[in-house]
């Protein structure tokens, strides 16, 4: 039965959080969009339910949060978490405030801490504001993000636009002594009428003290950070046995295959890595602006190269060229056209046999794994910090995934992947 249940407002959040629950001591499944009432409940010490709900309608995304926080209750989860980015990326209508509202009154808890902090990405919260490496919020760039605009780094004052309730802050001085006073503050707020706290954090070390502060919490929100802390209140209370590797995946043989929809830099030096070492195609989507016709040059090409060393289908391109794409079909129209290709490339790749597959770019791996109708993601080991392998339930077999980000990973990603999946640890 699941200890820890929850509900994250992207997709690569949770895979984020469910990768810091794994790294430290739980083994994790990862939900794709609120589960249906026939969803079987993982063999898992966590879940997270992975909605995309971060810049949906205030009432789309508490209506799919609820449902997500009711499915997992029925699991038998003893507490709950609501993870977000460690940006804090919201409006003044939400969705944090109306979200974290909406989930302390299911739990009838009246009380929720809020903390962003992630020091190891320089994510740090101090007297409430929250920093980007050495720049306020506000300062950072975010402050020009195309759909939450962060303007105020005061997240006292960011939350208390979108909640119903008062918000109190555990300030740093209180927080460097450590659980019991943070515990004891937080009491203090909540009798004095406050529903939520922002809880200073500058260090792990605070959020390992936050976490154990919070043990006793049916409802923590945040980013993936202030999780690290709650593996060890379940081992305390005798709940999580001691696992010697809780990212073990079931082996799956078969052919390998990478992805590749991202345009970012990183993923382009990843690719460039790759076409020294394994067959490569690039597809060039402004000579053939046909997603069918893209995927089935893609599919005939990759058709007799299958087996253990990878094939890498990229429709990657430097900006100059993304640019002319968008020029002649519009920037919506030519991401949708690629988005399709790759997706029906997959899905031809998964009916050839692919067991092993890596996708690069966000969007790209939301298209693939809607494609594919994957339902579920046992989390591995990682890869690179962030992107772990993954093994894939729903649709049809059975399969290994790694999901990429496009910023992340080393330049030799694409060939580590597979080679670490041959050295037996995923
Ligand atoms: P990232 O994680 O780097 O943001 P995404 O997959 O989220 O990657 O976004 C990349 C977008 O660029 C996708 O919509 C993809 O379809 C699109 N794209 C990929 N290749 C090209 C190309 N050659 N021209 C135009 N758009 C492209």
């Amino acid at each position: 039965m699941p200890l820890l249940g929850c509900i994250a407002d992207d997709f690569t959040g949770a895979t984020d959080l469910a990768s810091t629950l794994v790294r430290n001591g739980m083994r994790t499944v990862q939900l794709i969009g609120v589960p249906g009432p026939d969803q079987e409940v993982p063999d898992a010490d966590a879940v997270v339910v992975a909605l995309k709900s971060r810049t949906a309608p205030v009432a789309q995304a508490v209506g799919e949060s609820l449902a997500a926080l009711e499915w997992l209750r029925r699991t038998g989860c003893r507490q709950f978490f609501f993870k977000y980015c460690s940006t804090f990326d919201c409006t003044d209508e939400g969705n944090i405030g109306p979200v974290g509202d909406a989930l302390m009154a299911a739990l009838d808890c009246g009380f929720a801490l809020a903390n962003p902090a992630f020091p190891t990405n320089g994510r740090t919260v101090y007297q409430g504001h929250l920093f980007v490496g050495a720049a306020l919020l506000n300062e950072s760039g975010m402050e020009k993000h195309p759909l939450t605009p962060m303007r105020d780094a005061n997240l006292v004052r960011v939350l208390g636009r979108q909640t119903r309730w008062p918000v109190g802050l555990v300030p740093f001085t209180t927080v460097e002594k450590g659980a019991t006073a943070i515990r004891d503050a937080m009491t203090v707020l909540k009798e004095q009428g406050r529903h939520w706290a922002i809880v200073d954090a500058v260090t792990d070390a605070h959020l390992f003290a936050i976490g154990e502060a919070a043990a006793g919490h049916a409802l923590l929100t945040g980013g993936s950070g202030v999780a690290i802390g709650l593996p060890e209140n379940f081992r305390r209370a005798g709940l999580l046995l001691p696992l010697a590797d809780p990212g073990a995946l079931p082996q799956v043989r078969g052919p390998a295959a990478v992805i590749a929809g991202s345009c970012s830099r990183a993923t382009l030096a990843q690719i460039g890595i790759a076409r020294a070492q394994v067959p490569v195609l690039e597809l060039d989507p402004l000579a053939t602006p046909d997603a069918e016709a893209l995927a089935h040059q893609a599919v005939q090409w990759a058709a007799g190269r299958l087996g253990t060393v990878p094939v890498v289908i990229a429709a990657s391109a430097p900006p100059d060229r993304v640019a002319a794409l968008q020029a002649k079909l519009g920037r919506d129209a030519a991401g949708a056209l690629v988005e399709r290709a790759l997706a029906d490339v997959a899905e031809a790749l998964v009916r050839l046999g692919v067991r092993r597959l890596m996708v690069a770019g966000g969007e790209t791996a939301g298209a693939v794994v809607t494609r594919l109708q994957v339902r579920s993601l046992r989390i591995g080991a990682e890869i690179d910090p962030g992107v772990p392998w993954t093994y894939a339930e729903g649709g049809g077999e059975a399969m290994l995934l790694a999901l990429k980000s496009g910023n992340f990973g080393a330049p030799d990603f694409f060939i580590k992947a597979f080679t670490m999946l041959d050295g037996g640890t995923a």
